[in-house]
């Protein structure tokens, strides 16, 4: 029988309760229990994929091609273990499933109401991940705030479990924030006080209180939380703000959350963590001895959120490197011919990034030609690999008017085209090509010492592909295509030879790198960056001399 664990927010939203709960889970993994996390989104699209990220940052995928919350990256960057679609849920999943049973007439001409057929649904999918056998604990975060009407019936819901499963099965977790007003000099615990009301009100009484602050906890203030919200004191648990995400578990342990966890679950002597491998790795990350400027080239550079997964795919590769990586945001629609030298210069490496649609992909392919021609370590991800493609066709090839169909239909050179499969889906929900797909790695290419095998899989996100019709014009101009499918033969990895570091990839590596897994092109371009970044300095000592 698996444990559950509901990790709900209050107060505000922004409070990090998908950390919070892979913080948690880490500290119970490392202990040695089968723990899994899965979040439960209360809008009504079916998945995240059809959302923008200016809406809800970047669409996680995972292995089986779910197109999910960017939470589930860090349960996994966390945790180091897969999610699937199971793991994320929404408000609009529900009903469509529901709606479809009463369409097959499987309500057996009952009302179909709120309670109890959606709170049942979202039971059976509560406990489904637990009751596969695989998991000693399931952890599931509730999206949004503690008194937002649409998040009523997932907590009508772990109300319900509460009262059905055995007492010590069930924890439930509330993430408020203790505000500090300056004018006052003081923390304040009304917020809280009154979101844990508005959640008694609706059924459910926290069992521990995580305390979101500037600055650190009284055992008063701890005292005063704990009378007011009707938790023990030890389970008043201060998270202060960290440094860095990858903090917060220790920080947790401390804390003793788990423990406090683990006793309400009774079980009151669990095994000692073994945390070993994760503070090795903050060690490292704390502790650089190099800095390296990598320039991300995109275009939803003002929201963090949207490019999460490269940018922490960056901290993993940074820490094995034992260098800081400082991103520097370049907006790719103001990336013109004649000042890219001026916006790129000095950066040790180019992060082509992912994207949809014409906005900015001209710059986009300004820059790939910029570090093209000056040797300047290239990683394009999906869309930065098709510009790599198109910028090659043009400047090198000499198909002046090479594109994407995406963006010219009329191209006279779709170097890169719609995949055949696609061609008739108009439905936008769901529909790329989606997931992990294996790739067969030319022997002795870039990607095959990289990656140290023939034959990788990684998680796509795309509808266009690398037209086959090209493959031998570019393999005669230099393009070495590395990658392909071994079934479709689609081309999903291009490099070039004669340049200290340049790599495109179809697929979206950022997806699995972790904290004890970093995904190999992302170390060996921070490595390629590191030697960029020394060839400045001796370039630079070189001048000084000259001028001296
Ligand atoms: N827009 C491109 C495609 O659909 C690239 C997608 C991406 O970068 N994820 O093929």
């Amino acid at each position: 029988m698996a444990k559950y664990v509901f990790v709900t927010g209050g107060v505000s939203s922004s409070l990090g309760k998908g950390i919070i709960a892979a913080s948690l889970a880490k500290l119970l993994q490392s202990r040695g229990y089968r723990v899994t996390i899965q979040k439960f989104d209360p809008y009504i699209n079916v998945d995240p994929g059809t959302l923008n990220p200016y809406e809800h940052g970047e669409c996680y995928v995972t292995e089986d091609g779910a197109e999910t919350d960017l939470d589930l990256g860090h349960y996994e960057r966390f945790l180091n273990t897969f999610t699937s679609q199971a793991n994320n849920v929404t408000t609009g999943r529900i009903y469509q499933t529901v709606i479809n049973k009463e369409r097959k007439g499987a309500y057996l001409g009952k009302t179909v109401q709120v309670v109890p057929h959606i709170t049942n649904e979202i039971k059976r999918r509560m406990l489904e991940l637990g009751n596969t056998g695989k998991y000693d604990i399931v952890i599931t975060e509730i999206g949004g705030t503690i008194g937002d009407i649409e998040s009523l019936p997932f907590v009508e819901a772990i109300r319900q479990l509460q009262w059905e499963l055995p007492e010590d099965d069930t924890v439930v977790i509330h993430l408020t924030l203790i505000p500090y007003l300056k004018a006052a000099k003081e923390l304040k615990t009304k917020p809280t006080q009154h979101s844990v009301k508005m959640l008694s009100q609706e059924g459910v009484s926290p069992d521990i209180i995580v305390c979101r602050t500037e600055r650190p906890l009284s055992p008063d203030i701890k005292r005063k939380i704990a009378q007011f919200c009707n938790v023990k004191q030890e389970a008043v648990i201060e998270s202060i703000d960290m440094a860095t995400i990858y903090e917060v578990p220790m920080a947790m342990l401390r804390e003793k959350l788990d423990i406090i966890c683990l006793k309400k679950m009774n079980i009151p002597n669990p095994p000692e963590p073994d945390i070993v491998k994760w503070e090795a790795f903050l060690e490292r990350l704390n502790h650089p001895k190099s800095v390296v400027r990598i320039g991300l080239i995109g275009k939803y550079i003002e929201l963090q959120d949207a490019y999460k997964s490269i940018l922490e795919a960056f901290i993993h590769a940074g820490a094995v490197n034992e260098c800081k990586v400082e991103v520097v945001n370049v907006h790719s629609e103001y990336i013109t011919p004649e000042n890219v030298e001026e916006k790129l210069s000095g950066l040790d490496g180019l992060l082509v990034a992912s994207g949809f649609g014409l906005r900015g992909i001209e710059g986009k392919i300004t820059a790939v030609k910029y570090a093209r021609e000056n040797g300047l370590p290239f990683f394009g991800i999906c869309l930065g690999m098709q510009m790599a493609v198109i910028e090659f066709a043009r400047n090198v090839l000499d198909k002046k008017c090479a594109n994407s169909t995406e963006m010219d239909e009329k191209t006279p050179d779709p170097v890169i085209d719609l995949m055949e499969e696609q061609k008739v889906i108009s439905d936008k929900g769901g529909t790329m090509r989606l997931g992990a797909y294996d790739c067969a790695l030319l022997p002795d290419s870039l990607a095959h010492k990289i990656y140290g095998q023939e034959l990788i899989s990684e998680r796509h996100r795309h509808r266009w592909e690398f037209n086959n019709k090209y493959l031998e014009e570019f393999q005669n101009g230099g393009m070495v295509l590395s990658g392909k499918n071994p079934k479709s033969g689609l081309v999903e990895i291009v490099e070039l030879p004669d340049h200290p570091f340049f790599i495109g990839v179809q697929y979206h590596p950022e997806l699995k790198s972790t904290v004890e897994n970093p995904h190999p092109i992302f170390v060996h371009f921070i490595s390629a960056a590191v030697s960029q970044a020394a060839k400045y300095k001796v370039e630079e000592k070189n001048t000084e001399k000259v001028n001296n």
